[in-house]
């Protein structure tokens, strides 16, 4: 078992390709040396890939109205016991605006599933940002038509962000009622085609997932070959089916975060947010093993506390210049920078010379 760890671990080491069963057995790692061994590779290849530095992406929660009912989420449509709140255009822009102000190279536009918000409004607000300044911009809102994430495209949007959530079609269809994994990976396919930024990923520990459907999760985001993806910890909300149930372990999440990196050298990959929410030092632990990345909340503060997608969320009670200040504290931490520029995919397709 220990020598077997030790071979799969020496294939990765060599960049060579890793089936379903070798990332299992790099998954199993155990406390004490194994971990450190496999983190300790996760780290060695995103200091070869990305360097010293850590890419900041201020996000924007503009709205937490969601059509969708997925039993791990607070924002689920089902869920009566939260007030819903919709930021208009102009508090959008003026959000970025202070984002920008701040420093911020990258603003990401986060929400429920919410139709309220069409094309032409969303197109309105991307255009109106650019004006401020050639910020990258990232969306996070869901499905959409193809037609629709064109437009987007168009209008300005450089990057989406369209996590799988879990390669377990079973536990897929039953976490997310009226959806479909096919149109997920649909919509994924749209968004690539389209020309963005592909970002994609998944939540670690929902009840019901095992360690080879995580290896799934990996192989899967592998095949899309995405620029970016979202690896973190479940974390129970009390007002979803899914409270009661045990939240994610943190340290399988650092171990998936750790191997998605090892098999995807050039992805941005972000300490989440609720990696830091389960533990204090959460996001210095992901950033050891694989991490290049933190989203800083950059929400109104009368709004923040209403995002709640999971209870307790690290920095709820922060205005955007606190976050920031605290996350900058975080990147010194663990000896890192923070990034110049807009931290595009280090892929030449993406490197327009911004
Ligand atoms: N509505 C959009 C974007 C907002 S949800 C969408 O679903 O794509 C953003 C992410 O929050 C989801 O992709 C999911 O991975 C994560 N999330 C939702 N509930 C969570 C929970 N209880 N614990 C951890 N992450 C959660
Ligand atoms: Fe809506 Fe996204 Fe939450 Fe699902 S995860 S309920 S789509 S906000």
């Amino acid at each position: 078992m220990d020598s077997n760890f030790q071979a799969v671990l020496q294939k990765a080491a060599g960049q060579q390709p890793l089936s379903k069963e070798d990332i299992v057995t790099l998954l199993k790692a155990k406390p004490g040396n194994q971990q450190r061994e496999l983190f300790a590779l996760a780290d060695k290849v995103r200091q070869q890939h990305h360097g010293n530095v850590v890419h900041l992406r201020g996000i924007i929660e503009f709205s937490n109205y969601c059509r969708n009912d997925c039993h791990y989420c607070g924002l689920r449509r089902s869920n009566r016991n939260i007030s819903r709140y919709r930021m208009t255009v102009q508090q959008v822009i003026e959000a970025s605006r202070r984002a920008i102000e701040l420093g911020y190279n990258t603003i990401v536009l986060q929400s429920g599933e919410d139709p309220w918000y069409d094309v032409n409004t969303l197109c309105r607000m991307i255009a109106e940002i650019k004006k401020i300044k050639n910020v990258a911009i990232t969306l996070s809102i869901g499905e959409r038509s193809k037609e629709e994430y064109q437009q987007l495209y168009r209008a300005g949007a450089d990057r989406f962000l369209l996590k799988h959530e879990t390669a377990d079609r079973q536990l897929f269809s039953s976490l997310r009622p009226g959806t479909s994994f096919e149109r997920r990976l649909q919509c994924l396919q749209w968004l690539r085609e389209s020309g963005y930024q592909l970002g994609s990923g998944n939540m670690v520990g929902l009840p019901g997932q095992t360690l080879d459907s995580l290896a799934e999760d990996i192989l899967l985001l592998k095949k899309l070959d995405v620029e970016m993806a979202g690896i973190g910890p479940f974390i129970p909300h009390p007002q979803t089916p899914l409270a009661g149930q045990p939240a994610g372990d943190l340290q399988l999440a650092l171990k998936t975060l750790a191997v998605a990196r090892i098999m995807l050298p050039l992805c941005h990959l972000p300490a989440t947010t609720a990696a830091g929410t389960m533990h204090s030092e959460g996001r210095q632990m992901a950033l050891n093993c694989g991490a290049n990345v933190i989203m800083p909340n950059v929400t109104p503060l009368k709004y923040r506390r209403l995002y709640q997608i999971y209870p307790n969320k690290a920095g709820v009670t922060d205005d955007p210049q606190q976050s920031l200040q605290k996350i900058v504290g975080i990147i010194h931490q663990v000896g890192r920078e923070v990034a110049a520029g807009r931290g595009d995919s280090p892929k030449p397709v993406f490197q327009k010379g911004y």
